[in-house]
């Protein structure tokens, strides 16, 4: 299973504070993330990671080829509603792909634990139950 961390700048508290939560969790999973994030989690929880470009040099679309390879089982995408994000086009284009993948994302907080909680569960056989492109 891997799960693709992405936080924009005014939400990468959030996120930092979420991998440390929810460390024992993470562990366990293959991470990809964007620049920055990426930067801030292995920082902050040690976890290991593969780092993609920052965001605004990228890496959201390279999150997406990752996704578009149907290698992502789930997505944590921590966005700042209330400013504009230059690289606007590639954060819509990678959420399009987790609809027409099927891949759950959570994009603030309170969906992202609630995922998380699901799968610590053991609840995520998703993957299995959903055909993957249809
Ligand atoms: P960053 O990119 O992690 O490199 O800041 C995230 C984004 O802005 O989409």
């Amino acid at each position: 299973m891997k799960i693709a961390l992405v936080a924009h700048d005014k939400k990468k508290e959030s996120m930092v504070n979420f991998t440390i939560a929810y460390q024992d969790t993470f562990k366990k999973y293959d991470l990809v993330s964007t620049g920055t994030t990426g930067k801030k989690i292995q920082e902050a929880t040690g976890l290991k990671l593969t780092r993609f470009n920052s965001g605004p040099l990228g890496g959201d679309q390279q999150v997406g080829a990752e996704i578009a390879q149907n290698k992502v089982d789930l997505v944590i995408f921590l966005r700042d509603p209330l400013t504009a994000q230059p690289h606007e086009p590639d954060i819509l284009a990678l959420l399009r792909l987790c609809d027409v993948y099927k891949i759950p994302v959570a994009t603030n907080i309170a969906t992202a634990e609630i995922l998380l909680r699901a799968m610590e569960r053991g609840e995520f056989h998703w993957r299995e139950i959903i055909p993957k492109y249809e």
